[in-house]
């Protein structure tokens, strides 16, 4: 081709090859910057479809931060429809000063030192007002020379982020002043509620009070002479007052129950002797609306239990108090079984039912309610309050069990209810020990019921002792019984028979049996619900052998069998079950000197008029400071002090006395008597030094318990000071009981001083601990325990000549006997105050002995 070119164009082969090579070069420098023309466009494309589509705020800014080049998203972001608009501006045209200033010294900062700014936070406020933010990363925009010709950056819109956070400190800021009026309304509640507390203590004694009179009054007025119509008018009273006081006592205890304020108590109790107890108050008014009362515990049962008796009890004699209430003829049934256990716990059920009223289906769940009667027409006709039933229900749900009811209108209803109980200590010993069950074992026994379910609980008690109940369900077939028994050789030694029954009553089988010497041969034991005193008359002249309350016992049953069949050998003990009144019990030496601080006049007179009726002397004083100058002046047997007194309670009044006593040794008995029955009062008043506490208002029967108890005392002491005074020929000079009787002491150790002295240091180390054994045994309530250290004590003190403590031991032992631990804990007190006297007079014969 060079050839044609060169022929063609006739040039020289040199101008040739050097026009050759300079197209050669074009032609290679063309190709070079064609290509190089390409990658810039390519990276100019890259660039802006980056710029063009990035969702970020993406820019350039010159070394004065005006704006080089933004992202398309950025120009949305400041208003602008084009990005181009941006160019030349700065955030001057865009912010609010306050936000353009920080960012453009930003900028400048990061041109002078280099350093990039990563991961700021900036506020904007545009022009318009409008509050945004951004997070942003900025970094130094350099030449290709690594010169820095200005900045760039990108910025994230966290706005949203930041309103959430903004909304949520605010509601937290909201929260916080909520939970600061919530505080406050907190502590305002539990002012209320103490307010509330208070209110109610005081609402408590000021109906008490007055209900006391009335109800005092009432039984003093119904001990006089009156007219069947004044007695009639006056029992309507009594009645009324005493319903009244039902309604305020549930009413209180409702409220406690809803401010959470129940405590359950726990101790061991004997669960047959709570049911027993409870059966023996209800059964006058069963009997008096002719119902039968029935008790029926599954012998698997087991006797004690660890819980709360008092609230237990409350549950039971609600549901039997309903039954009976709502029953007009027929029976009332209490079923007691186990229904489930585990290691430490049995889960009972209790059945009460009844044959009574029943209530509507719809009702069933509804009578749990507060305030709630099946049918309010009905309350005019039973009265009531419809708390009952959710009292018991909060009380059994707090032992956690359950309560729940089903019942058929016109045949009556079962209220069930289960709770939960640990096993009584000392449980093992009392449940498993073998079953002597001695005369009775074998012994056949004729039970004569009208009602099935009474025969039945009989079989199963009697069963129980290894006996041999046949049943007969009336007097007729108890006869023909007794005729089989004796013709086949082997006949009944015990009738256990009802009295009220169709047909022949329990009276009309006696006669017959007693009219056939040949059926007389067995002992008799009559079964009543009835009490009256003309049964007991002719029970005696019929020659029965024990005459029992319905329902009864079973430790009651159980010794009256055991008596009946000659178990017992004292045959003078042998006596009727119907008590003599408590007045023909008191001789005259039984008057105490009774000290009565009280306030009020109408509970002042009725105290008196208690009191005087019962043989006792007393004097009053109206307020505690009058107390003390009263016991100042006079002696007595007994303070009988009402706790809220104006000018000087009956607390501070007792803390005054007992801190008086310390000098002269003497302790006298305060008694409380106070309407107060919240929480607390009772250790109130023992803290105070007080020994016993009555609640308003205040019970004959219950007063009649703490008067025989000091009578009882009084009676003690008299008796060893007579006896004392006949066998001590030197009595001390005050006249007081000697508290050790030094001759007979010494006359024992055969005059041996050295050995007197050996023994009252030993009595000195020993009786502290025998003191604390008492003591600890009544802080476990275990009776048995007090028994047994009070025994041991009260052998120690005989054996030293100490008298007047032996018998106060002798009778701590027997309050242990009889499980009257109230008793104990009083006698206690005086114990531990002769002691001192004891240890004294022991010190100073020892000193008499060695000299
Ligand atoms: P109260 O008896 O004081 O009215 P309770 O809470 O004890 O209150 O009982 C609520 C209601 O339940 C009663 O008014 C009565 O309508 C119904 N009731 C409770 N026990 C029985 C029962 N054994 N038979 C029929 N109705 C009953």
């Amino acid at each position: 081709m060079t050839e044609i070119l060169r022929n063609a164009l006739s040039l020289s082969p040199l101008a040739i090859t050097v026009v050759t090579l300079a197209v050669l070069i074009v032609l290679v420098l063309a190709i070079l910057l064609a290509r190089a023309d390409r990658r810039f466009w390519a990276e100019r494309r890259l660039l802006d479809a980056f710029m063009e589509n990035i969702p970020e705020n993406v820019y350039f800014k010159d070394l004065e931060s005006r704006f080089v080049r933004v992202s398309m998203k950025m120009a949305k972001y400041f208003g602008l429809e084009d990005a181009a608009h941006m160019v030349g501006k700065t955030d001057v045209d865009f912010f609010s000063v306050e936000h353009a200033a920080p960012a453009l010294a930003d900028e400048q900062e990061i041109i002078r030192t280099g350093q990039p700014l990563l991961g700021k936070e900036e506020e904007e406020t545009w022009e318009d007002g409008r509050r945004a933010w951004v997070l942003t990363n900025k970094v130094p925009f350099r030449d290709r020379n690594g010169q820095i010709i200005g900045t760039m950056g990108i910025s994230h819109d966290i706005t949203e982020r930041r309103l959430a956070e903004i909304a949520l400190a605010q509601k937290a800021g909201e929260l916080e002043r909520a939970i600061v009026v919530l505080e406050q309304l907190a502590k305002a509640a539990e002012a209320a509620s103490r307010a509330k507390g208070e209110f109610l203590a005081n609402m408590s004694h000021e109906i008490r009070t007055p209900l006391n009179g009335v109800i005092g009054m009432t039984e003093l007025a119904l001990e006089t002479e009156l007219t069947r119509e004044q007695r009639e008018y006056l029992e309507t009273v009594r009645y009324s007052a005493e319903a009244l006081l039902s309604v305020i006592n549930d009413i209180l205890d409702f409220s406690k129950i809803e401010a959470g304020k129940v405590e359950l108590e726990v101790v061991d109790f004997d669960l047959r002797e709570v049911l027993e107890n409870v059966l023996k108050t209800l059964a006058l008014r069963a009997d008096e609306k002719g119902l039968e009362l029935l008790c029926d515990v599954n012998p698997d049962v087991p006797e004690l239990f660890r819980g709360d008796p008092n609230r237990l009890r409350q549950i039971v004699v609600n549901l039997l108090g309903n039954a009976i209430k709502f029953t007009h003829k027929g029976e009332v049934a209490l079923k007691v079984e186990i229904v489930g256990s585990n290691d430490s716990r049995l889960k009972l059920q209790f059945v009460v039912s009844d044959t009574g009223i029943g209530i509507p289906k719809e009702k069933l769940e509804s009578v749990f309610e507060s305030f709630s009667q099946a049918d309010t027409s009905t309350t005019r006709e039973f009265g009531g309050t419809g708390l009952g039933l959710t009292i018991s229900r909060r009380l059994v749900e707090i032992m956690g069990g359950r309560i729940w009811v089903e019942s058929e209108i016109g045949k009556g209803s079962a209220f069930h209810f289960t709770v939960e109980l640990e096993h009584g200590e000392q449980m093992a010993a009392k449940n498993t020990a073998p079953a002597h069950h001695g005369v009775l074992s074998g012994t056949r026994v004729l039970v004569v019921d009208d009602n099935r379910t009474n025969r039945r609980i009989l079989e199963g008690l009697l069963n129980n002792w290894g006996m041999k109940p046949f049943l007969a369900s009336d007097g007729q077939s108890a006869l023909a019984a007794l005729h089989a028994a004796r013709e086949s050789g082997d006949p009944f030694q015990l009738i256990l028979t009802d009295m009220h029954m169709p047909g022949m009553d329990g009276f009309g089988l006696i006669e017959q049996v007693k009219n056939e010497s040949s059926l007389s041969t067995a002992a008799i034991m009559m079964l009543t619900s009835g009490g009256h005193r003309t049964d007991a008359t002719r029970c005696e002249q019929l020659g029965v052998a024990a005459y029992l309350l319905k329902p009864v016992r079973r430790a009651e049953l159980r010794e009256a069998v055991e008596r009946a069949l000659g178990a017992i050998a004292d045959a003078q003990e042998e006596k009727l079950a119907a008590e003599r009144p408590r007045q023909e019990r008191r001789g005259v030496s039984s008057a105490l000197s009774v000290l009565l601080a009280e306030d009020n006049d109408v509970n002042q007179k009725l105290a008196t008029r208690l009191l005087e009726k019962r043989g006792h002397r007393v004097v009053v004083a109206g307020n505690g400071r009058q107390a003390l100058e009263a016991l100042s002046h006079a002696e007595f047997d007994l303070v009988l002090m009402d706790v809220q007194m104006p000018e000087m309670d009956g607390l501070a009044a007792t803390t005054a006395l007992r801190a008086g006593e310390k000098a002269t040794g003497k302790h006298i008995p305060v008694i409380a008597m106070t309407a107060l029955v919240m929480q607390g009062d009772r250790e109130r008043c023992l803290a105070a030094g007080m020994d016993g506490y009555l609640t308003k208002p205040i019970r004959p029967r219950a007063l009649d318990e703490v008067l025989d108890m000091y009578v009882e005392q009084k009676q003690q002491a008299d008796r060893v000071s007579e006896s004392d005074t006949k066998l001590s020929a030197q009595p001390s000079a005050s006249g007081d009981l000697p508290p050790v009787d030094g001759n007979e002491l010494l006359d024992r150790v055969g005059g041996d001083r050295e050995f007197l002295t050996e023994l009252v240091t030993l009595f000195r180390e020993d009786s502290p601990k025998q003191i604390g054994k008492i003591k600890t045994a009544l802080e476990n309530k275990d009776a048995g325990e007090v028994l047994r250290a009070a025994h041991s004590l009260r052998g120690s003190l005989a054996n030293l000549a100490a008298r007047p403590a032996a018998d106060i031991a002798a009778s701590i032992e027997n309050a242990g006997q009889s499980a009257n631990l109230a008793q104990a804990e009083i006698a206690l007190h005086s114990l531990e105050r002769e002691m001192t006297r004891v240890l004294d007079a022991l010190g100073a014969l020892c000193g008499e002995a060695i000299s």
